[in-house]
């Protein structure tokens, strides 16, 4: 997920190779199951791979991995030159100005046809980044210089489309509609992937009736599933209560655009559905570990969007897209101070209530607490993240600010001195 919401070089194959594809070798079972996840979270989030930095090493060999993959499983290549690599190019010089030339980067792309004559030629994209912060840096929340394994950030949606694949590979007849399989990378630095497919597209994307992502989908807890871009399509509402989803608690939010892959299609007037399982304390730090992965609960969340697929594939007519009203207020601004709290984003009610608290924090020092519920920050009112990001824009580091909050049935006064984002704590 990208940092600025809140909160791969590939110009062939004979360069840098640094993990044996031998490596990659894969005994995955034909059903989505949590040995599985681990397997292909082993590689992932592997130190080999070092944090998949787009245009590094390390995300190159994620890529072959993906490829190598999509290939096992009979996937076809797009390209005419038969890979499942699109080429693009991008600047990272407005990010880092150290970088003198373009970066080069991949995203890895496989299709699988549907089998209905009248529908086949509809297309469905399944997307998840899988590139990460390497050894951190400008858009890390540390500033340690270690491997940032991004385990939640994307492996786990990237393990998720791998599964995804495998399973339609060998459900072909089950499609109606074709599915297209897309790895994305550039996404942390600024979506860079999909703005690039979406712009390129291999297939014409007035046939692409669907967009789902999957970021961040590894961290489930307290059964909350939280589920963005339902304002995308009217259909998307019906397609929810159509499928039982008692194990979750449902989140729904309207947006479209998002921190993450989604909003590069949803801009270009496609439907789309974006699944995440919530922030936490790990979150763009080295700390996303493979270890905390909740695997029996990424299980479930792609037993979910499995169902979603096989739902679309039954409509028979096209998935209508409308337009989220867009709410200016919902301009996420950038902010150079940092608290701790951690958003809860499955939170529905007024105020922003806090899902954990970064130990050493500010907010740690200050006193706040999980599950607080910021309502006013200095004067300004909070109703919801938008006003808090928004807030937060207002002040500088070292300020203190007192944070209204509701804990429980009290309501509390606490001082917080502002720290600087992007340092330890
Ligand atoms: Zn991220």
């Amino acid at each position: 997920m990208k940092l600025s919401g809140f909160i791969c070089a590939f110009s062939s194959l004979v360069i840098l190779n640094t993990v044996p594809l031998s490596a990659f070798s894969q005994t995955t079972s034909p059903s989505i199951t949590s040995a599985d996840l681990r397997q292909r979270m082993n590689i992932l989030a592997s130190d080999s791979l070092a944090g998949r930095r787009t245009g590094e090493p390390g995300c190159e060999s994620a890529a072959r991995y993906i490829a190598k993959e999509f290939k096992r499983m009979g996937l076809r290549p797009l390209d005419p030159a038969k890979s499942y690599f699109q080429h693009y190019d991008f600047s990272e010089r407005a990010f880092d100005s150290t970088k003198k030339e373009k970066t080069k980067a991949v995203n890895v792309i496989g299709f699988i046809p549907g089998s209905s004559k009248k529908l086949k030629d509809q297309v469905v994209i399944i997307g998840a980044h899988y590139d990460h912060l390497g050894m951190g840096g400008k858009n890390a929340l540390d500033t340690v210089k270690a491997i940032h394994y991004g385990a939640d950030d994307n492996a786990s949606g990237t393990v998720g489309l791998l599964e995804l694949a495998e399973y339609y590979s060998r459900h072909k007849a089950s499609l109606k509609r074709s599915l297209l399989f897309i790895s994305f990378s550039g996404e942390e630095e600024g979506l860079f992937g999909s703005l690039n497919y979406a712009k390129n597209p291999l297939i014409p994307l007035e046939k692409t009736q669907a967009m789902i992502n999957m970021d961040m989908i590894g961290r489930l807890k307290d059964s909350i599933l939280i589920v963005e871009g339902m304002g995308s399509s009217p259909y998307w509402k019906i397609l929810m209560d159509s499928l039982k989803h008692e194990n979750f608690l449902m989140r729904y939010k309207p947006d479209g655009v998002g921190p993450s892959d989604h909003s590069s299609f949803y801009r270009k007037n496609i439907p789309v559905i974006f699944y995440f399982t919530g922030l936490h304390r790990d979150y763009h730090r080295a700390t996303d570990t493979k270890d905390k992965i909740n695997y029996e609960g990424e299980v479930e969340v792609l037993d979910l969007v499995r169902r979603s697929i096989d739902a679309i594939q039954s409509k028979p007519d096209r998935i209508p897209f409308t337009l989220v009203p867009e709410d200016t207020t919902k301009k996420i601004g950038t902010f150079k101070v940092y608290v701790g709290g951690v958003p809860d984003y499955g939170y529905d009610g007024e105020g922003l209530k806090l899902s954990d608290i970064t130990p050493g924090s500010p907010a740690a020092k200050a006193g706040l607490k999980t599950d607080d519920i910021i309502i006013k920050f200095a004067d300004i009112e909070i109703k919801n993240i938008y006003d808090y990001t928004g807030a937060l824009g207002k002040f500088k580091p070292d300020d203190v600010v007192d944070f209204r909050v509701k804990r429980g049935k009290e309501v509390l006064t606490i001082p917080v001195k502002l720290g600087k984002r992007g340092e330890a704590h």
